[in-house]
């Protein structure tokens, strides 16, 4: 049995990583049998422990084991699970009305959701916004809109991106296994060009990795035939590639003068995540168009595409929309998600977080060879490991240490084309002891295993 000695409690749930069972316990191994005889095993799950409860850093497990969350559902509980202001809009909703969808008859919290997504998102400029159930969703109809706009076909997208698992957003990801694998034919007219990555790509600086991409669209494309360059300012699946300084605002500057519209998928880097509201605001870039899912609202599915109101109003009516696109229930969340990250001013959280991750990254970097890169900006850190001395990715060495950090109950994610990343998404509602552990025991793991 390992503890900590932070026993602050968080709805009820202490925050404090104790292992009551060898993971999985005996219940989870139980539901993780009945999961192997009932679910499609192409859905795959990176612990075989089931929840019970969850709230400021910690998920409670069914057998009471409380494990330290690095990965937030994947970027998506930012203000914590179960947020106060959250639920309490969330079951106001639920009491009121559940359904009865934005297309019939239309109710207020979607249209406080896209009046807020005006007042968050960069530029001036007048805006509009359209609500939808997942990332994949919002990226779809982002690229709608643009080619109802622009009247052109072409979708630029870069290497190493990830955009959903939908058959455009299939097309748009690059990795191929998992998430393309088997699954093709593709949608067509989407182009990749290279990705500033500036530990793999010789070290340009972002006018030179720019005007690269640049020269692949102008030669392979046509900057005539492009509708919209749909780009993630810090890539998430792909390995938490920050591209250097100059390369956002130089495509940005690129899409402007040749009539292309620029798309920043924000999904996993918006809403707080990085220290800013949005990711592009760390390079004063101002897109068209912006999507958003995940961290918008608390953990309840909704997503958005946002942007110029000419591009967004360029759609006949009745040309965008769903079933359930801004549910009431998940635009209350929302409207709690975000009402969280203004009272308790979780920019300036996920900076403090930074801090911390970062130093203690750097105290395992003088001692660990393996780790050849720390990057990112606010709470949505990685690092990059490879064989010593080498730029060759290290994959058995990464699943080794999450193997060991989840073992050890501390929930890690890795990521990367390569699969040689280790990638740090915490709840910014962590507190600073829980942070702390989770680096002594990467910090331990680390010694046995590099
Ligand atoms: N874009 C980005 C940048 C993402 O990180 C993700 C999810 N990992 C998506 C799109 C797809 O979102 P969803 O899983 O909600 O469809």
């Amino acid at each position: 049995m390992s503890t900590s000695t932070d026993l602050k409690t968080v709805n009820g749930v202490a925050q404090q990583r104790r292992l009551v069972t060898d993971l999985p316990g005996p219940r989870s191994t139980e539901l993780m049998a009945r999961k192997q005889a009932a679910v499609a095993s192409g859905v795959g799950t990176t612990m075989p422990v089931f929840v019970e409860r969850a709230a400021g850093g910690i998920v409670v497990d069914v057998d009471g084991n409380h494990l330290i969350d690095l990965g937030s559902g994947i970027a998506v509980t930012t203000v914590g699970s179960s947020a106060t202001a959250v639920v309490e809009r969330a079951k106001a909703q639920l009491e009121a009305f559940t359904h009865t969808c934005f297309m019939v008859t239309p109710y207020d919290a979607y249209v406080e959701v896209c009046e807020a997504l005006t007042e968050l998102t960069p530029g001036e400029h007048a805006k509009k916004s359209a609500l939808f159930n997942s990332g994949a969703e919002a990226v779809e109809n982002a690229v709608k809109i643009a080619r109802a706009h622009t009247k052109r076909d072409a979708v630029v997208v870069f290497d190493h991106a990830y955009h959903g698992r939908t058959n455009l957003t299939m097309a748009m990801t690059a990795k191929q296994m998992p998430y393309k694998h088997g699954f093709g034919p593709f949608a067509g007219e989407v182009y990749r060009a290279p990705m500033s990555y500036p530990l793999r790509d010789g070290g340009l600086s972002g006018a030179e990795a720019a005007a690269k991409a640049i020269d692949v669209i102008e030669k392979q494309v046509g900057g005539d035939q492009v509708a919209c360059v749909v780009i993630e300012p810090i890539q998430g699946e792909g390995g938490f590639i920050v591209p250097a300084d100059g390369f956002l605002s130089a495509i940005a500057a690129w899409c402007t003068a040749n009539g292309v519209v620029f798309v920043a998928d924000e999904i996993q880097a918006g809403f707080c995540r990085t220290g800013e509201w949005f990711a592009v605001q760390h390079e004063n870039v101002v897109p068209d168009l912006i999507t958003t899912a995940k961290g918008i609202a608390g953990g309840l599915p909704l997503a958005a595409v946002t942007g110029r109101a000419e591009i967004m109003d360029s759609v006949h009516g009745g040309g965008l929309g769903g079933t359930y696109g801004g549910n009431p229930v998940a635009a209350a969340a929302a409207l709690g998600a975000i009402s969280e990250m203004k009272e308790h001013d979780l920019n300036g959280r996920a900076r403090e977080i930074e801090e911390i991750i970062k130093g203690r990254l750097e105290k395992l970097q003088a001692q660990h060879p393996a780790i050849v890169d720390i990057r990112g900006r606010g709470a949505m850190v990685a690092v990059e490991l490879c064989k010593p001395g080498t730029l060759e990715p290290d994959a058995d060495l990464t699943k080794a240490i999450a193997a060991g950090a989840h073992q050890a109950g501390v929930i890690v994610l890795t990521c990367g084309t390569y699969g040689n990343v280790f990638r740090f998404l915490p709840p910014l509602t962590i507190s600073d002891e829980l942070l702390n552990e989770a680096f002594d025991v990467l910090e331990q793991i680390m010694a046995e295993k590099a």
